[in-house]
């Protein structure tokens, strides 16, 4: 289900995400790794102002691993911690925590000083737009399921603490923010990687963005996938090629373009073309 973002929702969602962050320690702004502009909430320091926060590149294992490296440096320049993982197999979460627990240390050494001698467990809470993997991580971080994945709007329930080892208790509800919209290229990266549905972007669009992308940052994978001995720069050329390939035709014999735009967004989205960044600091 994907939801539909009105003024009214993003007033909610900013709302929501404030009042659940007086109950944290710690915000973990989960982005995609291979957009981690284009996954950004447009408000999120504002919405975070000055809490401590960490931020996770998520989907790692889909990435450009050279260029999540130049992205973890360039969060670093910022003064922003930024650890790459991968929720679906659980890399990274040691770091995480770790991590966490660096981060408030300071706190939690005050609150000793102060006299608490058993200080209670450093609290953490998930941020980040739809489909960037938030129920995945809270699930792995969980160590069993509980959270559902996909965003159920209207389902409230009482907020729970789920705890992560001895240390660390994180909100069951993750904070879930609204995309750009505001720039088109934007929404075809966002759109390229899955994280918007199909229907909201026109899928030619889509694939024409993609293609236009690998033809420059990535033409040897474009050209072994599909069997090309060059890459037209004509794009209706180029869809041509791939449809003839692999026969995406209509019943008439002639390219599908629909066709084609579908596979090469599936093939996009499942690897088949092996681990692509489409944005780089
Ligand atoms: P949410 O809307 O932010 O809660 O996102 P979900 O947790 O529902 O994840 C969206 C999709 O991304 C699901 O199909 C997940 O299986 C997938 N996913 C989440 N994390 C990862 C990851 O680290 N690697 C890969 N390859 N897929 C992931």
């Amino acid at each position: 289900m994907t939801i539909q973002w009105f003024p009214g929702h993003m007033a909610k969602a900013k709302r929501e995400v404030q009042e659940k962050l007086k109950l944290i320690d710690v915000v973990f702004e989960l982005l995609d790794a291979r957009i981690p502009l284009s996954s950004r909430n447009p408000m999120i320091d504002e919405i975070l102002t000055n809490k401590p926060r960490i931020i996770l590149l998520n989907k790692a294992d889909m990435a450009d691993e050279k260029v999540t490296n130049e992205w973890i440096s360039f969060f670093a320049e910022q003064g922003l911690q930024a650890i790459a993982i991968d929720s679906q197999a659980g890399t990274g979460m040691k770091q995480i925590v770790a991590a966490a627990k660096e981060m408030t240390k300071e706190k939690f050494l005050k609150m000793a000083a102060k006299g608490i001698k058993n200080p209670r467990p450093l609290r953490a809470l998930i941020v980040g737009i739809p489909n960037v993997g938030k129920s995945t991580l809270i699930n792995r971080l969980a160590g069993k399921h509980i959270a559902k994945t996909g965003d159920k709007p209207g389902v409230t329930k009482a907020q729970q603490w789920i705890k992560v080892g001895k240390e660390m208790e994180l909100l069951d509800t993750p904070g879930i923010l609204w995309p750009k919209f505001e720039d088109e290229e934007v929404g075809l990266k966002l759109a390229t990687t899955g994280a918007i549905k199909d229907t909201i972007l026109n899928l030619q669009d889509v694939a024409v963005y993609a293609l236009r992308f690998l033809s420059e940052h990535y033409p040897a994978r474009l050209k072994e996938r599909y069997s090309l001995t060059d890459i037209p720069d004509d794009i209706v050329e180029l869809f041509d090629a791939i449809g003839k390939r692999r026969g995406c035709l209509t019943s008439g014999g002639a390219v599908d373009y629909d066709k084609v735009a579908e596979l090469v967004l599936r093939d996009i989205r499942t690897e088949k073309l092996g681990r692509l960044s489409f944005e780089k600091p």
